[in-house]
């Protein structure tokens, strides 16, 4: 082990060799860390004051390796908005695999590292202002609770990047259960090579499911592993309002875990056509369409492993239909019990779905923050969500309340139940803005490392929260998000 702490293990690159490009990240001029992960560097094993010296700060900004690191491009191939591309690591670098004290293993990626070959016409560059914000985001979304990447640190490289304006050059340090992806098996199988395709499947089995690694059928099992996973995954941002953007096959995992933070964000005003990406112009990715996209994402999943699941072709087709029949069920109850959990309902009736429909319809009609009219029904201030006042949300009230007596658990565990399921705080679209235009545009951190210390505990419900729920003024929308920055 090294002084930073790093204990490298480099399984990935022990895969054949078409699963990846040796590749070192390109130097840069003069990095200086801007943020670090401190909770996150300690549960690595790491240690922050040697990653904030002069040598650790060479290392995440790829200028310098770890000790026993094999950094790596990964190879993978993806469907983007419907159609598949090959394509790969172009703007990162897979320094290797850090095993904690605790045993457990986690990718450490560099994000803007340099060019790789898989760049194409890219420059293999990231500018601060998205590296930031994926940073804010996935650790918002960590703390919401829901399984994701982490950001460990963001340097700035002292270089500029080109994109429509000049913009300061900046790496991302991300930590993730694993990069492998749907894309990655399409990969594979596209690759041909049925023992390679057969190799990765044992290795994804081995790294994330070791305990169907002895089932019959453990690519029909692995399937099925994955299609609970993204069922949970996607039912969970649905809870909060977060729109992924860009749920590409390539952006899909194999663990569950929420990858790739480019065109997200979460609802304001609850419509379920919203679309934030630029380049989404059909709504593809839009919020109430990621429960569908995640199942045709897992078809193509199934695609690759039909191979291995059956020497019989047919039959192997029978069996992945037949897993994949019940991703939408299992969305659903996710999804259910979610809502249930958010309107504080502990045991389960016919109209429960109907009440939350009803809510929701009315949201939409009113045009109501997603975030606040929850977090205004777990205070019970009823009067503070924008639909107070007709008589419809009126009645909905009162059937809600009657609903809530109905049930033994007392009022108190109920109110729990919402303040753990209900975040008073997400990343507001203006405050995220707010915080990376004075870390970018005035060198000033303050405002974003304010605004993740209040994003680190979101079921709180601290008065000092309470601004950072206010909403935006109306001259912020429409929002806007942009890929490929
Ligand atoms: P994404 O939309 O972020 O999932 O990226 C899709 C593909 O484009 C991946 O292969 C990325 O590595 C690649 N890519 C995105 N930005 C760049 C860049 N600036 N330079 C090189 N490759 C990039
Ligand atoms: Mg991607």
């Amino acid at each position: 082990m090294t002084q930073q702490g790093w204990n490298f293990d480099n399984s990935y690159a022990r895969l054949p060799e078409s699963f990846f490009r040796r590749i070192e990240p390109v130097p840069v001029k003069s990095p200086e860390l801007v943020i670090l992960n401190k909770p996150l560097a300690e549960t690595l094993g790491l240690d922050s004051t040697e990653l904030q010296s002069e040598e650790g700060v060479q290392v995440l900004a790829g200028n310098e390796l770890p000790a026993g690191s094999q950094p790596i491009a990964q190879a993978y191939g993806g469907h983007q908005f419907g159609h598949f591309t090959m394509l790969g690591d172009g703007r990162a670098v897979l320094l290797g695999e850090q095993v904690n004290p605790a045993g457990n293993r986690f990718d450490i990626q560099l994000k803007g590292s340099g060019r790789t070959p898989f760049s194409r016409g890219g420059d293999g560059r990231a500018a601060l202002g998205p590296m930031l914000r994926e940073y804010i985001i996935s650790e918002a979304i960590h703390a919401l609770g829901i399984p994701t990447n982490r950001s460990l640190a963001v340097v700035t490289t002292g270089e500029s990047v080109f994109r429509e304006t000049k913009l300061p050059g900046s790496i991302l340090t991300r930590v993730a259960a694993s990069h492998l992806r749907i894309g990655t098996f399409e990969y594979a199988a596209r690759k041909g090579n049925i023992e390679e395709l057969k190799l990765f499947a044992d290795y994804a089995i081995k790294r994330h499911y070791p305990e169907i690694e002895m089932k019959d059928n453990r690519y029909l099992a692995l399937f099925e592993e994955v299609i609970k996973r993204q069922a949970e995954l996607i039912a969970r941002w649905q809870h909060v309002g977060f729109i992924h953007g860009v749920m590409n096959t390539d952006n899909m995992t194999i663990s569950g875990e929420t990858i790739d933070y480019g065109p997200c964000a979460f609802m304001d005003e609850y419509h379920p056509e919203t679309v934030f990406s630029s380049i989404d112009v059909q709504g593809r990715y839009a919020y109430q369409n990621q429960a569908a996209i995640g199942q045709w994402n897992l078809a193509r999943f199934a695609e690759t492993l039909v191979p291995l699941m059956h020497e019989k072709q047919e039959q192997a087709i029978e069996l992945a239909n037949e897993a994949l029949s019940k991703y939408g069920n299992l969305y659903h109850q996710h999804w259910l019990s979610g809502m249930r959990a958010k309107l504080g309902l502990q045991n389960e009736e016919e109209q429960d779905e109907s009440l939350i429909e009803e809510l929701l319809e009315m949201m939409k009609e009113h045009r109501a923050d997603y975030t606040n009219t929850f977090r205004a029904l777990t205070l019970d201030k009823p009067a503070e969500t924008a639909m107070n006042g007709s008589d419809e949300f009126a009645q909905w009230h009162a059937r809600w309340q009657e609903r809530l007596s109905r049930q033994e658990n007392s009022r108190e565990s109920s109110l729990q139940l919402m303040k753990i399921s209900n975040p008073a705080v997400i990343p507001r679209n203006h405050r995220v803005e707010e915080a990376l235009e004075a870390a970018v545009k005035e060198g000033d951190y303050s405002v974003m490392e304010r605004l993740l210390e209040v994003l680190s505990r979101p079921y709180a419900y601290t008065s000092d929260q309470e601004k950072y729920a206010r909403l935006p003024e109306s001259s912020h929308y429409p929002y806007q998000t942009y890929c490929g920055t």
